[in-house]
């Protein structure tokens, strides 16, 4: 079984299956009278979110790539680990790949969590390097290879060789920033009030990184001044706008990655050039926008919301081949 813990989602792989599991990393926990149990996990708990009384809180437990909260991401883990398992194998052996920028602690509770659910054995991989075998990039030689993976509550910037890490950053940058970056424009452009729900729908159906289409779009909100509900139409000149620091944040990221990367491997990205994933790649003209401020060519991974999920699967299959970029704790 491998796993892809992500900030925004959670992507379960077996070996003869595919993807089998596809949920919101985000669980619902009540409070009552001060002791908390967990209501619902994954996409049960997301139609909550925003949406809770009182007493009832949606939580995204990994929310900036970090763990925010070490008991209910145990219980998020073992969900899903336990959704899955009931329906296949007994004591499966688990990869689970985590973000570069999380700590050995985390790591190992992580570990443990799986553990706990039932599995025999739990090994973690790192996010960009389950993506790079995801994208199918040559990263066992001796050659310079470029991910960029733009998830949820970051961004995962990395260049390898030889099966390693050559640089890493953790960019809390990322999906989660667009739509608040939206929810702030509406503000400020239009005196409209919108959620981040909504925010991610505009970021999905009109976002863009460079204005190119003509459409408009309406968007309904409330009137920060009379208070009652208002509709406005949008272009993409507007989302673009919106979206234009989080951008010129991400490119300063990838050209910090180029500067600290040794001569070699950069003379390799020129040709090879980077590749995206996470669903961030998903963001209209953002292979355009990066391929013209970094002067590299830019890729974008077959179906990006899966490809870190399928690298995972692919590096569980393949055990010889990638066995020096597992480890345990
Ligand atoms: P994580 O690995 O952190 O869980 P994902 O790779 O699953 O994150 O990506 C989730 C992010 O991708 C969310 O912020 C979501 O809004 C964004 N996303 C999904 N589809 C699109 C799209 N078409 N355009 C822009 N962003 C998208
Ligand atoms: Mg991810």
């Amino acid at each position: 079984m491998a796993i892809d813990l992500g900030t925004a989602n959670t992507l379960v792989v077996l070996k003869s299956k595919g993807v089998v599991l596809n949920e919101p990393s985000v669980v619902a926990v009540v409070d009552n009278k001060g002791k908390k149990s967990v209501l619902a996990v994954g996409d049960e708990a997301k139609t909550m979110l925003g949406r809770t009384p009182g007493n009832i809180q949606a939580i995204r437990p990994l929310r900036d790539g970090v763990i925010a909260d070490f008991i209910v991401t145990e219980e998020m883990i073992k969900h899903f680990i336990k959704k899955v398992h009931k329906k296949t194998l007994a004591n499966p052996r688990i990869l689970i790949c985590v973000p570069t920028g999380s700590t050995p602690v985390e790591r190992k509770a992580i570990q443990d969590s799986a553990l706990a659910a039932g599995a025999r054995r739990v090994q973690l991989i790192e996010e960009p390097i389950a993506a790079a075998i995801g994208a199918n990039l040559p990263i066992s030689e001796a050659t310079g290879s470029m991910i960029v993976d733009i998830g949820g509550g970051t961004s995962e910037i990395a260049v390898m060789s030889l099966g390693g890490l050559v640089y890493s950053k953790s960019l809390r940058v990322a999906g989660d920033s667009m739509d608040t970056a939206i929810v702030d424009y509406m503000r400020k452009e239009y005196n409209l009030l919108i959620g981040d729900t909504t925010a991610e729908k505009i970021k999905k159906e009109m976002g863009t990184a460079v204005p190119t289409g003509t459409n408009t779009y309406p968007v309904k909100g409330r009137d920060l001044r009379s208070g009652t509900p208002k509709e406005v139409n949008i272009t993409e000149e507007d989302t673009a706008e919106a979206l234009n620091d989080i951008m010129k944040q991400m490119v300063g990221a990838i050209k910090d990655a180029l500067e600290n990367t040794p001569p070699e491997l950069s003379a390799d990205l020129v040709d090879m050039g980077l590749t995206l994933t996470g669903g961030g790649a998903l963001l209209k003209n953002i292979d355009k926008r990066f391929s013209k401020e970094t002067g590299l060519p830019v890729h974008i991974a077959d179906d990006p919301l899966s490809c870190v999920a399928v690298g995972t699967g692919k590096a569980l299959d393949q055990e010889e081949t990638f066995s020096t970029m597992l480890s345990e704790y």
